[in-house]
C-alpha cells in the first residue's frame, strides 16, 4: 500500500453556511478561528489537509437564477464567494503559526496561486495546508464536486465532509423529524438510489467511479476534525 510510506492526506470540504456562524450570510471570525485552530492541530500531529470551502454563505448560483439571474454569472459570483472564505481561512491558519497557500480556479494573481496541482502536492508535504478556492472554475458544478475531484486528483485518502448543524447521513431530515434514524455506514449505491443528503449526485459518483471514501460528520463539534482524521467512528462513512 503506496499509503504506508507517506503522511496521511485528506480533503477536508467545509459548509460555507457553518463559516457564517448561525446567521447564514458572511464570515464570522470566531467561527473561522475555531476551525483553523483544529486544522492547525491536526497538520502539527503530521497529517497532510487540504481544504475546500463551500460559498453558500455568499451567493448559491441556483438561488440567484431562481431570481431572474442568468444561472453562469451567478454561478461564478458564487465561486467568487468561496474565494473569500478561503482566505479567512488562510488569515486564521497564519495566526495559529500554520502555513498555507490558497489556490485558485479562476485566477487572481492578487490574493492567490492559481490552481496547479503538483505544486499543492508539493505545498502538502511540506506540511502547509492548501486551500482550494473558487469551486471548479465552472458554472454548474457545486463545491461538493471540487471536494472530490480535487481530492482524487491530489490522492487524498478520504473526503472529510464537514456538514453545518447535523452529525452524519440520516434516512429523514433530524430537523423535523424525530424518529430519523442516522447511519453509521452507507454504500454510494444507496446513497444515489435514496438520494440521501451527502452531496450532489456528480459528487457522489465521481468518489463511486474512484472508489474515493466519504465521512461526513459535523464539522463545528469540538475536536471532531480530529476525531475525523484519526479515523475515529463518527458521522456517516460512504464507501463501496
Ligand atoms: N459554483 C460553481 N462551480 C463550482 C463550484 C461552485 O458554479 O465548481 C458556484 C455555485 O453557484 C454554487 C456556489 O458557487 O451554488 C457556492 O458553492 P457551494 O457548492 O457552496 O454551493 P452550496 O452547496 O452552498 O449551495
Amino acid at each position: 500500500n503506496p499509503l504506508e510510506d507517506r503522511p496521511r492526506r485528506f480533503l477536508l470540504k467545509l459548509s460555507g453556511e457553518a463559516f457564517s456562524g448561525g446567521t447564514g450570510l458572511g464570515v464570522d471570525p470566531d467561527v473561522v478561528h475555531k476551525i483553523a485552530r483544529e486544522i492547525a492541530a491536526v497538520v502539527r500531529d503530521g497529517a497532510e489537509i487540504a481544504v475546500v470551502i463551500g460559498g453558500g454563505n455568499f451567493f448559491r448560483g441556483a438561488e440567484l437564477q431562481q431570481r431572474g439571474m442568468d444561472r453562469a454569472r451567478s454561478d461564478y459570483m458564487g465561486m467568487l464567494g468561496t474565494v473569500m472564505n478561503c482566505l479567512a481561512l488562510q488569515d486564521f491558519l497564519e495566526k495559529e503559526g500554520t502555513d498555507s497557500r490558497v489556490q485558485t480556479a479562476i485566477t487572481m494573481g492578487q490574493v492567490a496561486e492559481p490552481y496547479i496541482p503538483l505544486r499543492a502536492v508539493r505545498h502538502l508535504q511540506k506540511g502547509r495546508v492548501v486551500i482550494f478556492g473558487a469551486g471548479m472554475g465552472m458554472p454548474y458544478f457545486s463545491t461538493d464536486t471540487t471536494a472530490a475531484q480535487r481530492a482524487l486528483e491530489i490522492d487524498a485518502e478520504m473526503l472529510l465532509m464537514g456538514k453545518n448543524g447535523v452529525d452524519g447521513v440520516y434516512d429523514a431530515d433530524p430537523r423535523t423529524n424525530p424518529d430519523a434514524v442516522k447511519y453509521d455506514a452507507l454504500e454510494y449505491s444507496e446513497v444515489i438510489t435514496r438520494d440521501l443528503k451527502v452531496a450532489d449526485a456528480t459528487a457522489i459518483t465521481l468518489c463511486r467511479d474512484n472508489k474515493l471514501p466519504i465521512l461526513v460528520f459535523e464539522l463545528l463539534a469540538e475536536g471532531n476534525i480530529a476525531r475525523a482524521v484519526k479515523g475515529e467512528k463518527i458521522g456517516t462513512l460512504v464507501s463501496d
